[in-house]
């Protein structure tokens, strides 16, 4: 399946930008029997001519992504945390008075969200396609749907809600139109659209090119998410930049002409204007530093090889495998992914086939922590702060500058 036209404006003119070569599909991590028998699929990126929007030209079907995925946001502290504050924010600044107030999740996830939500008094409804993560939630008391988001789901449930949440979906879809119309239907006429997504304007700051997997159809910047709000008659009036996976987006969109755009939204926009970052010159630049990450991250690796010193991973994030799979960073460096995800133990990362150990499981220590999981940086120091005073090395292949 390559793509012809762009995902968000149907334009032709596409160029290639960064070519990551052939990947493992980057969040099946392996059975035993399954290790060497995982299919590889182009990792691509495409620039749109006519909207500036960054996108894979290779799409692995929905059905195989995210029909059963192990990812579970209630692990993770801080995000927990982010959650909280968001519903908080939310419900403060835009429905403190409202009564019946009511708030669809998409891409529900374990539930997290939506459990801060129904403490501020809301009737929830989450919307989560893996089977096993909606299981968990509907166990939690909170009610989801095992679906995939779109026009059909919204039409079956008959209903509009208050305030519509997708955190870290909307650079997943398929379904794009269907699903952005879908959240136009389903807002109520004075509702909110909060949508939070990975800044690419960020991810190509801080090198993050591990954010590029086939599950990341798109990446967008602010002037290319309001390209696709406004084919729906959405429109952003509010965003800010969230320390969130290295640097996200929290935007509030509502129906267009609702509401007037704040200060702090035309300070963004104007700053990707000024950095030039919806221009094809920047992707190419881009390519160009992955690369010699590339060579540097493989001569650090190398070298402490040749001293000697035993390294593992920290974290099996589905993301560290681009870079695992890109570097050809395997076996050969780094002995084990060391993980708190208790459902990827025994399992192996797709491509370069390292096991994963659970952390609290782990029998030794490393001489060298080779972070994968960097978006969590300042929780992992803090949370370790006694393995770097035995002396282990904590390296951040992607170092991330502070929001
Ligand atoms: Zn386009």
């Amino acid at each position: 399946m390559n793509l012809t036209r762009c995902r968000v404006c149907d334009s032709t003119n596409l160029e290639l930008t960064i070519d990551l070569g052939s990947q493992p599909w980057c969040n099946h991590f392996l059975k035993p029997e399954e290790v060497g028998k995982e299919p590889f699929y182009p990792l691509r990126v495409l620039y749109c001519h006519d909207c500036g929007t960054v996108q894979l030209d290779y799409t692995v079907t929905k059905e195989i992504m995210f029909g059963d995925h192990t990812y579970l946001s209630g692990v993770t502290k801080s995000l927990s945390e982010h959650f909280k504050s968001v519903a908080q924010e939310i419900d403060t600044r835009f429905f403190s008075d409202t009564k019946g107030k009511s708030v669809l999740d998409i891409g529900s996830n374990d539930g997290t969200q939506l459990k801060h939500f129904q403490a501020l008094g809301y009737d929830v409804l989450g919307v989560e396609s893996s089977k096993t993560t909606a299981k968990i939630a509907n166990d939690a008391g909170v009610p989801t749907l095992n679906e995939f988001f779109n026009l059909d789901v919204v039409q079956g449930l008959n209903r509009k809600f208050h305030v519509i949440n997708a955190a870290g979906v909307f650079f997943h879809l398929e379904e794009l139109h269907s699903v952005t119309e879908a959240i136009r239907e389903a807002l109520e006429n004075d509702g909110v659209f909060v949508v939070q997504f990975l800044y690419m304007k960020r991810i190509v700051d801080n090198l993050a090119f591990d954010q590029i997997y086939h599950e990341h159809l798109l990446y967008y910047n602010l002037q290319t998410i309001e390209v696709l709000l406004n084919r729906h008659g959405l429109s952003m009036f509010d965003a800010y930049l969230s320390p969130i996976h290295g640097g996200s987006i929290i935007g509030f969109v509502t129906h267009k002409g609702k509401q007037a755009t704040s200060t702090r939204l035309q300070t963004l926009r104007q700053a990707e204007v000024e950095e030039k970052s919806n221009e094809l010159s920047t992707y190419q630049e881009f390519a160009r530093r992955i690369e010699r990450m590339k060579q540097e991250n493989i001569a650090y690796l190398e070298t402490a090889k040749q001293q000697g010193k035993k390294i593992f991973g920290f974290g099996a994030p589905v993301k560290g495998n681009t870079m695992l799979n890109y570097f050809g960073v395997g076996t050969q460096y780094i002995t084990y992914l060391v993980e708190k995800n208790e459902l990827r133990r025994g399992l192996y990362s797709p491509g370069m086939h390292i096991p994963i150990v659970i952390e609290k499981e782990l029998e030794e220590l490393p001489d060298i922590y080779y972070v994968l999981a960097w978006n969590f940086k300042k929780e992992i120091l803090v949370n370790n702060q006694h393995l770097v005073n035995q002396g282990v090395e904590f390296y951040f292949p992607v170092n991330p500058t502070e929001i």
